[in-house]
């Protein structure tokens, strides 16, 4: 059999093998603040970015580097919230901070690792699908903010020290309406409990409640009614990097499975060498290696031309990926698949992919909506 002739690598291997040597002297049950702090300290989250930080520019290849061996370490949960805070959460930050002030703060603390911020849309008065209809109101008096709603699904929200919270300043569903708000977890009146979930415990995902909580105004992330324009800028970069994973992910699921197929035997043969299983296989391989080749021609448009269009392609891509590679590999792997964390769990989890940051038919809409740009690109 001919193997493929060896490349380059698509990823550069010093910011990727920094991060491997970081987390090579975590323990693998560490939380999601354990990681984190690690990745801060080292300088590993200060490597993403354009100016270690100081802009919102994230470069593609490394957070690939970096969420490849995140994931590397087998804990999905883990991984969700390095991925929210790098890719959205944080370049939200640099994108608004002052040079002094609470934004500059935390996203000085969040690089460094000393904080953990989440990133809190998701509104407990509407579909997370209705975002222009969330109910979480701030009032932004002369002197004060003050702030009620709840927001739920929120990913870190248990460990986090900031939470970085979407809320309406006046009614109406106009893009205008809307505001980020910069909300320290311990302020008075800010209550924040575990998602009763088995899925993804390491993301420390929970529901945060907000009762009258009085901030100053230096807490408004970015200008009053930018809330919507500012999401929808950096949300491209969080749905780039969700292909990112699940290009990871998909990889390390699709190799452990080969070695099982390998090693598993059926009248005298390896399963690996049945036409039937290694073509289900191949499909697999042809699809996440499509997805990887996507990722690497829409990724700079994304983070650096803050293409939308270009990041529903991505987003709609991982989320149509993940669930049947990973439905097929827990499939090839029979009943080891229901193992504890086996693969019939890591495709439960995985199925965020198509849910988190938007759901995958309302991307496909966003797909839709840019036929004539994605037909003229594919014809020229
Ligand atoms: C583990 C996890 C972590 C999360 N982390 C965060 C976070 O950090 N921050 C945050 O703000 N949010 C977070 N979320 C919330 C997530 O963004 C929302 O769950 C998501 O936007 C979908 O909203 P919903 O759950 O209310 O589903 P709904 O909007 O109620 O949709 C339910 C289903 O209806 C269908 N549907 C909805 N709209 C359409 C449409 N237009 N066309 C066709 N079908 C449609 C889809 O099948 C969809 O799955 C997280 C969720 C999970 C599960």
């Amino acid at each position: 059999m001919s193997s493929l002739p060896q490349t380059e690598p698509a990823f550069p291997a010093s910011h990727r093998s920094r991060a491997a040597t970081t987390l090579a002297a975590v323990p693998p049950q560490a939380t999601a603040s354990q990681v984190w702090r690690a990745l801060g300290t080292a300088g590993n989250l200060r490597d993403l970015y354009d100016g270690g930080g100081t802009t919102a520019a994230l470069d593609p290849e490394r957070l690939a580097g970096l969420l490849a061996v995140v994931d590397a370490r087998g804990d999905n949960g883990v991984t969700l919230s390095v991925l929210v805070q790098t890719a959205s959460a944080l370049p939200m930050l640099a994108a608004c901070a002052s040079r002094t002030g609470p934004v500059r703060q935390a996203l000085e603390e969040a690089l460094s690792g000393v904080s953990l911020v989440a990133l809190a849309a998701t509104d407990g008065a509407a579909a997370g699908s209705d975002l222009t209809g969330l109910g979480t109101e701030v009032t932004i008096g002369p002197d004060e903010l003050l702030l009620t709603g709840g927001k739920r699904w929120i990913t870190t929200a248990c460990e986090a020290d900031w939470l970085l919270v979407l809320a309406r300043h006046r009614p109406g569903r106009h893009f205008t309406s809307f505001t980020w708000v910069l909300v320290p977890a311990t302020a008075p009146g800010v209550h924040i409990r575990p998602a009763d979930t088995g899925l993804l415990t390491g993301s420390a995902t929970g529901h945060v409640e907000l009762t009258q909580v009085r901030l100053p105004l230096d807490h408004v992330v970015g200008r009053p009614g930018r809330g919507m324009v500012t999401f929808a800028r950096y949300m491209g970069t969080e749905r780039l990097a969700g292909a990112l994973w699940t290009v990871a992910l998909t990889s390390r699921v699709l190799a452990d499975t080969k070695e099982r197929l390998i090693r598993r035997h059926v009248d005298g043969r390896p399963l690996w060498h049945n036409d039937a299983v290694r073509q289900r296989y191949a499909a697999c391989l042809v699809q996440v290696r499509q997805l990887r080749a996507l990722c690497e021609s829409l990724g700079e448009r994304v983070v650096r031309r803050q293409d939308l269009a270009a990041a529903a392609l991505l987003k709609s891509a991982a989320g149509l990926v993940a669930d049947p590679v990973l439905a097929a590999c827990a499939q090839l792997q029979g009943a080891e698949g229901f193992a504890r964390d086996g693969a019939q769990h890591i495709r439960s989890e995985a199925a965020v992919l198509g849910i988190g940051g938007g759901v995958t038919e309302l991307v496909l809409g966003t797909v839709a909506d840019n036929v004539d740009t994605v037909l003229a690109e594919l014809r020229s």
